[in-house]
């Protein structure tokens, strides 16, 4: 009779780099403590088919560099219902699963809740390149995806000045402007829109162009949140408006891809380890966060009650940097 406990591993919602360093981490501090751990193919979907098998320490060799998830990931609208939840918990029982480990961003974490709040065990993991999930100051997949967006910047920039043009530049994020704002510091632009704060294209758009042209700037960017959207209106708006000769570019799926960046890989890492050191020493639904650079963690109901915004100084920066 085998008296191990397993612990079930999946990751859900978009992928994002590093997601595959945190499967490495819980597959392996796993073992390390005793358990057995089941590697659940495409999130809840998987879940709910038992498409899964156990995983040893080789299954997760050769991984932590590489971006995307060996998992899969999914969208599971059968998981969002009552019924889809119980079934899951019949499902893990079936494959004698004792504790989920949810990867991903704060819609998977609200399937965790719901099994939890059934009495199943689960442990969630920040993983979204969004940054958006409000109990932890970083989410694995952040940093790879800003890296990914201000290496388009650089070359886009390159092309813009050149050719004296505006570049509008839409990025991912459709309720969180973190990336946007990130990328307008770290890539110098002259304008930003994000989705948390109302804008006019006159005023936050138009007149820092013309200002700019004023004061002999060759090239402008500007970055706008997928939430917002319209990257190819703006850019006709501001071509007819300035006469700058201007170019939507909207990038796209490219920022969910790549091998993950040093802090991804060691963030997730982190959090793999935590999350697993948690359940061994017999905490249950939580979700792993960072504050203040340490890894940390609330319970499953508070922290997705727990709200988020884009840091004011921030948005204040970039417009003083952009003079
Ligand atoms: P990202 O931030 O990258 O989009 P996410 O985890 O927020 O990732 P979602 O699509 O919102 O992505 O959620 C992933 C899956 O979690 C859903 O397809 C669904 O199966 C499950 N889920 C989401 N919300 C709930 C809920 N309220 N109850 C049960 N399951 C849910």
């Amino acid at each position: 009779m085998n008296n191990k406990r397993t612990i079930g591993v999946l990751t859900s919602g978009g992928d994002a780099p590093g997601m595959n360093a945190a499967v490495r981490a819980v597959v392996r501090s796993g073992i390390y403590y005793g358990f057995n751990v089941i590697g659940i193919r495409k999130g809840y979907e998987g879940l709910l088919n038992g498409d899964m098998e156990e995983m040893n320490v080789r299954s997760v060799g050769d991984l932590i560099h590489r971006g995307g998830t060996i998992l899969q990931t999914a969208r599971s609208s059968e998981f969002n219902t009552d019924a889809g939840v119980e079934k899951g918990i019949t499902m893990a029982k079936v494959f004698g699963i004792d504790a989920l480990v949810v990867i991903g961003g704060d819609g998977s974490f609200r399937g965790a809740k719901d099994l939890s709040n059934k009495g199943f065990p689960t442990m969630c993991i920040p993983a979204t390149i969004d940054n958006d999930i409000a109990s932890t100051e970083y989410t694995i997949g952040f940093d790879t995806a800003l890296n990914t967006v201000q290496d388009a910047i650089d070359k886009i920039r390159d092309t813009a000045y050149s050719h004296e043009r505006c570049s509008v530049l839409e990025v991912m994020g459709r309720k969180a402007g973190y990336i946007a704002i990130n990328v307008a510091i770290s890539g110098g632009a002259e304008a930003v829109i994000l989705p948390e704060k109302k804008f006019d294209i006159d005023v936050d758009i138009i007149k820092p162009i013309m200002d700019g042209r004023n004061r002999g700037k060759k090239h402008y960017l500007v970055v706008i949140a997928e939430g917002v959207g319209g990257a190819v209106e703006i850019a006709e708006y501001i071509e007819k408006k300035t006469d700058v000769k201007t170019r939507a570019t909207i990038l796209g799926h490219i920022q969910r891809g790549g091998s993950p960046t040093v802090y991804d890989r060691v963030t997730a890492s982190r959090m793999g380890a935590h999350a697993v050191k948690l359940l061994k020493d017999g905490h249950k639904d939580r979700v792993v966060s960072m504050q203040q650079g340490l890894i940390t963690d609330f319970d499953i109901n508070e922290a997705l009650l727990m709200k988020k915004t884009i840091d004011k100084e921030m948005i204040e920066i970039n417009k003083i940097l952009a003079l």
